[in-house]
């Protein structure tokens, strides 16, 4: 009788699960397990929204898989230690999983391997969450991408493989079932009531993800193009409505692996009337290559390792950050006086997630208004986020902090005004997530230090009090920056 394990970690689904189809089909009892181990995501072990998000994310797992007559063993511990201890418990002789990135996870994925070798067990590892593998994308002399474009040509010339099949009917579950801790025995919820807000928000699981990506492609993906920057449709997050009108809100499905990026191509593809490889219409296409960079994200953390904690353009090693708890605070609550930010960094806080517009200008406003290390707003984020993501998050940081592959470039610094004004015309994302400005008339919502007395008055505004007057000057903290960019760039050459 052969029995396999399947190791479930960032693929937290049963379609599109290539370790699980190809156990269901290839053993004769399959046993689902779930490890905790933290020191495995060694210095990023997961934060806090990320562990909400989690929590109901394996219970959904769980209740799948009881619906196949099957169970998740969890177990909290060393990995291996826990799969040489469960494969001995269960006489498996062969352990599967579906493949990990971060740099972390890759060497101690490698030395599960050799001691599960060691032990006689065998291990098949599988391609799961990424559309290619990040190994096999090279650029003509062999080397890693550091441009967005040409490596999505040159993905765009290979070949996206289908999902992978699962068998229908009940897994074959092994005699006896070995003992779980159980999911509320990894006590992954908060302690305090701060992820109420994440309830209404959001539907966690495989169902939660499909449905997600079913109202995307129904009422979001055609206006993509035009919406995806835009706040104001973005207001409203919304368990019952995942898509909220501007993007598809798929991140925390795909990060915890809910959905698999090749399900989502399949059925954009499938939208198309183009028979061809890529799906013809504008919004499809730009969301498509929205999944690139998160392609993008993950080659470049294959291949540069150290990123998540070393800027790529190393001139930067050198730039001179500031360190200011109260201000760091401050961008943190969202107490800055530019209403923009607050709004995002106070969506951040209730939600577990905020637009990409949105991300965009707070992480701007950390590291080129008050000069804070990108690594401090990469830390918050990754505190706060559901969709915490250790490729995505450092691309997107390195990025706004122009020191990252293919990044905006250091000196364009932007003016949380009139990003406000362009993005959130109305006024309608500030109004939802900094109520004491709700009153205000569109004109001054994004710099209530220009209104007159009496508009201020009338819309129940004290600044400084009700709501902070700026915490810095924009033309000021933008000529300091350019200032300190210069000296590093004078300091290091190249
Ligand atoms: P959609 O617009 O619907 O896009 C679909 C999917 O494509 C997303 O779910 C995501 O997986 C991928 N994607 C979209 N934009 C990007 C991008 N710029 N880079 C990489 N992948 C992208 N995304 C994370 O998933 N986790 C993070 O920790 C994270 N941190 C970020 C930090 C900063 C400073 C910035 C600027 C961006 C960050 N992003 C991160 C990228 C992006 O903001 C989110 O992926 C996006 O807002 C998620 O919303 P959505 O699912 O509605 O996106």
């Amino acid at each position: 009788m052969k029995t396999t394990l399947v190791w479930f970690r960032q693929d937290l689904r049963l379609k599109d699960n290539p370790a699980l189809s190809v156990a269901v089909r290839s053993a004769d009892a399959v046993v689902p397990v779930y490890v905790w181990d933290q020191k495995r995501e060694g210095r990023w072990p997961l934060g806090s929204a990320s562990k909400w998000w989690l929590h109901h994310s394996l219970v959904r797992l769980a209740e799948s898989l009881r619906r196949r007559g099957s169970r998740l063993v969890v177990a909290a511990g060393d990995s291996t230690d826990t799969l040489i201890r469960l494969a001995r418990a269960t006489r498996a002789t062969s352990i599967y999983w579906n493949r990990r990135y971060e740099p972390s996870v890759v060497s101690s994925d490698r030395d599960t391997e050799a001691a599960l070798a060691a032990n006689g067990i065998a291990v098949r590892t599988f391609g799961a969450s990424l559309l290619f593998e990040p190994e096999d994308v090279r650029n003509k002399s062999g080397g890693p991408f550091q441009v967005f474009t040409p490596f999505w040509r040159h993905c765009l010339s290979l070949r996206v493989a289908v999902p992978e099949r699962l068998p229908s009917g009940p897994f074959a579950a092994p005699k006896r079932w070995p003992g779980s801790v159980g999911i509320k025995g990894l006590s992954l919820l908060p302690a305090v009531d701060w992820a109420n807000g994440f309830d209404p928000v959001w539907n966690p699981g495989e169902k939660g993800a499909a449905r997600a990506l079913r109202r995307f492609l129904a009422d979001g993906i055609d206006s993509y193009a035009t919406d995806r920057d835009r706040l104001d449709r973005a207001d409203r997050l919304n368990r019952d409505r995942p898509c909220h009108g501007g993007t598809s809100a798929l991140s925390p499905h795909l990060h915890f692996g809910e959905i698999g990026p090749r399900q989502i191509w399949a059925a954009v593809k499938a939208l198309s009337r183009d028979s061809g490889v890529f799906p013809s219409g504008r919004g499809a296409q730009v969301f498509l290559k929205e999944l690139g960079w998160r392609e993008f994200a993950y080659h470049l953390l294959w291949h540069f390792p150290r990123t998540p904690t070393e800027p790529l353009r190393e001139r930067f090693a050198a730039f001179p950050w500031q360190r200011d708890i109260a201000a760091r605070r401050a961008w943190q609550r969202g107490r800055t006086g530019y209403p923009i930010v607050d709004a995002g960094m106070r969506q951040l806080w209730a939600a577990g997630w905020m637009h990409n517009r949105a991300r965009m200008i707070v992480a701007s406003f950390l590291v080129k208004h008050l000069r804070h290390s990108w690594r401090e707003g990469a830390a918050w984020f990754w505190e706060t986020l559901v969709d915490a993501d250790l490729a995505n998050n450092t691309l997107g940081w390195q990025w706004s902090a122009g020191c990252g592959a293919d990044a905006a470039p250091y000196f364009r610094i932007f003016n949380p005004v009139r990003q406000g004004r362009k993005f959130d015309p109305g006024g309608t994302y500030v109004r939802r997530w900094v109520p004491e400005l709700a009153r205000l008339p569109a004109e001054y919502i994004h710099e209530p230090w220009s209104a007159p007395k009496e508009s201020l008055a009338e819309a129940g505004v004290a600044l400084g009090s009700d709501y902070p007057l700026p915490m810095v000057d924009h033309a000021a903290s933008r000529q300091a920056a350019l200032a300190a960019f210069k000296s590093t760039v004078r300091s290091r050459p190249g």
